[in-house]
């Protein structure tokens, strides 16, 4: 089965956005939390989303589901898209 390096970084950063609640909650397994910082780290997208995340959560002064602004999921996928043309 062929995977291209492009489709496999989409889903790891797609990963990462399903499993940010949990990073931040200090949910992760270990291994999970690993694999998210290193990801964190080579990619800024991701970075920059976590940054922003932390501080919607700061301000809302807790961490909810519910709370969590879509719009942000929404732009950080849009610019993955942008990144391939
Ligand atoms: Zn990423």
């Amino acid at each position: 089965m062929k995977v291209g390096r492009e489709r496999r970084r989409t889903l790891v950063c797609q990963e990462l956005v399903e499993v940010i609640t949990d990073y931040l909650e200090g949910a992760l397994s270990p291994g999970d939390r690993a694999r998210f910082e290193t990801h964190l780290a080579g990619c800024e997208l991701c970075d920059r989303y976590v940054e922003q995340f932390r501080r919607t959560i700061l301000q809302a002064g807790r961490l909810r589901a519910q709370d969590l602004p879509d719009a942000l999921a929404a732009e950080l996928l849009d610019a993955f898209r942008g990144w391939r043309g």
